[in-house]
C-alpha cells in the first residue's frame, strides 16, 4: 500500500501511519549512479502528519536494509538505512506544492527522494575496509602513472 494521507481526516486531527512500503513500490530504480546496490527490502515507516497552515508537515521513522557491494572489496554486505528523524513539508501551493487524488496525498514520491539522497555513492562494508589485496596494487599503479602524466606535463609547460 503506499503511504498515503487522508486530508479530509487531517483537517480534524493528526495522523499516524505504520506500515511496510514493498520495494517495488517504492521505485527506487537503483542503477546507474546507485550501481552498487542491488536491490532493496520493504521500507518499514511510522509517521506523524499534522497539518499547518499552508503545509502539511511530516515526521517519523524510517528504516530501509539495501543488499550492497563493497565499492573497495566487492564482497555482498547488509547496508541498513535509519532515518529515526525523517521530516518533511509538504506545501500545499507552489512549484513544490502536494498532488492531491482523491482526498489523500501520496509521501511515496518524497520518501522515494529523501532515500536515495541518503544512499551512499561509494557503500564500503566497513570505514575501514582495505579492499582486495591485488585492486590495491593496481590502483597504487595507476596513481603511480597517473603522477607520472603529470610530471611530464609539467616538464612541458617549462619554459
Ligand atoms: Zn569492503
Amino acid at each position: 500500500m503506499p503511504v498515503k494521507i487522508n486530508l479530509e481526516k487531517l483537517n480534524t486531527e493528526d495522523l499516524s501511519l505504520c506500515g511496510e512500503l514493498s520495494a517495488n513500490e517504492l521505485q527506487l530504480d537503483l542503477g546507474g549512479t546507485h550501481d552498487l546496490i542491488r536491490s532493496a527490502e520493504n521500507l518499514e515507516y511510522e509517521i506523524n502528519a499534522s497539518k499547518a497552515d499552508d503545509s502539511i508537515i511530516i515526521h517519523g521513522k524510517l528504516n530501509i536494509e539495501f543488499s550492497c557491494e563493497c565499492a573497495r572489496c566487492i564482497r555482498p554486505f547488509t547496508y541498513a538505512m535509519d532515518l529515526p528523524n525523517w521530516a518533511t513539508v509538504l506545501p500545499f501551493s507552489g512549484a513544490d506544492g502536494i498532488r492531491v487524488i482523491g482526498e489523500y496525498v501520496d509521501l511515496t514520491p518524497s520518501i522515494r527522494e529523501d532515500i536515495l539522497l541518503g544512499l551512499p555513492r561509494h557503500p564500503l562494508c566497513d570505514e575501514s575496509c582495505q579492499g582486495l589485496a591485488s585492486q590495491r596494487k593496481v590502483a597504487q599503479e595507476e596513481d603511480k602513472k597517473r603522477s607520472d602524466a603529470w610530471d611530464k606535463l609539467d616538464e612541458w609547460k617549462q619554459p
